[in-house]
């Protein structure tokens, strides 16, 4: 069958002789602080939208400016690593080539291009997965119960770099290579999950595959969390950022202050029309841009006029006198503790 590479055993071990061997590159940056590897990327063609490569950019600095917040680093790809894996696919054979290549990386985080960060300042409670290896939104109920498809995401999730997980991206590649394999799975995925037509395999319908059929090999070291949006469905969301700003405060990361608005079928790249309205679409993502930017420009005394516009204005006129100490919140962002080193 299909393989990602070379079969890799013995890894934890390896791994673990390397970071004894590089006490300079530590897997935890500080107690409970996971070193954290954001990982994106983009078709290598250029967008058919002519605003597509924009929208990109403009979702491209939305992740640096969450990353530098916190000081994870970022890793963006535009190579299709395996010809068999591309399309949604790609995500698999770039996270086991980073994974094996940077070992002190101890956790890598996959976001799509059309995830955007729109809580600066949430971060993922990582004390409570020591214990798990992937970690996604979603509903146990959902998945295992009601083998819905949509019972969890794969646009944003959370996979430790061990044995394990090399073992998981391995199962889960196998649905993948394109032509008939993905073909047949997509009929298998129809049968088997609910509510999915019989279209060619995805990746998150063979994830939730794979935890539905073998729930004993994999179910223990994935965690489904659903107390904040790791992954926030757009559409209940862009309405809201002006409802948001007058109740809720940045740090929530739930559906009070999402951590996460993901745009699941906008094409923020032009392939093909949305299914949603191309112009909702367009304009949820600029809401969702501005909203997230406004947290960003705030800390240097500027914010956009409205959530529908580029245009930004002067809010406060900085002396030069550290502001840290007047606002605890833009403190935090500017000089925060929880900032990996
Ligand atoms: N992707 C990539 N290279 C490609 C195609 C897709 O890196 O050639 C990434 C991109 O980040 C995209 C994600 O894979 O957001 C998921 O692909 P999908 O086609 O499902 O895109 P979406 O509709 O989520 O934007
Ligand atoms: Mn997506």
């Amino acid at each position: 069958p299909y393989s990602l590479g070379p079969n890799v055993s013995d890894y934890d071990a390896r791994r673990a002789a390397w970071l004894a061997a590089h006490p300079r590159f530590p897997a935890l940056v500080a107690p409970e602080r996971p070193r954290v590897l954001v990982v994106t990327g983009s078709s290598p063609r250029r967008c058919k939208d002519p605003e597509g490569d924009h929208v990109l950019l403009r979702a491209f600095k939305n992740k640096a400016d969450y990353c530098r917040v916190h000081g994870f680093d970022i890793f963006y790809s535009n190579a299709v690593l395996d010809a068999e894996m591309n399309g949604f696919w790609t995500k698999l054979p770039l996270l086991r080539a980073l994974m094996v290549a940077h070992p002190e990386v101890e956790l890598l985080w996959w976001v799509d291009s059309d995830v955007l960060f729109t809580d600066m300042l949430f971060e993922p409670p990582w004390g409570k997965y020591a214990r798990h290896n992937l970690l996604l939104h979603g509903w146990d109920d959902a998945v295992y119960g009601a083998k819905n498809w949509l019972g969890t995401n794969a646009g944003s999730f959370v996979i430790r770099n061990c044995q394990w997980s090399l073992d998981l991206l391995d199962a889960w590649a196998r649905m993948g290579p394109r032509g008939p394999v993905r073909d047949r799975y997509g009929r298998v995925f129809a049968a088997a999950l609910s509510n999915r037509a019989a279209y060619e395999a995805d990746d998150q319908s063979a994830l939730v595959y794979l935890l539905v059929t073998e729930r004993g090999r994999w179910g223990g070291k994935v965690f489904l969390e659903s107390s904040y949006l790791l992954h926030g469905f757009w559409e209940g969301i862009v309405d809201r950022y002006e409802e948001m700003r007058s109740k809720g405060r940045p740090g929530l990361g739930d559906d009070r202050w999402p951590l996460v608005t993901h745009f699941v079928g906008c094409k923020p790249c032009g392939e093909q029309s949305a299914s949603y309205g191309a112009v909702r679409c367009r304009q949820g993502m600029e809401r969702a841009l501005n909203f997230a930017d406004d947290q960003i420009l705030g800390l240097y005394g500027f914010q956009h006029e409205s959530l529908n516009t580029t245009a930004v204005r002067r809010v406060r006129n900085d002396t030069g006198r550290p502001l840290d100490a007047d606002d605890e919140q833009i403190g935090r962002l500017l000089h925060p503790e929880f900032r990996a080193a």
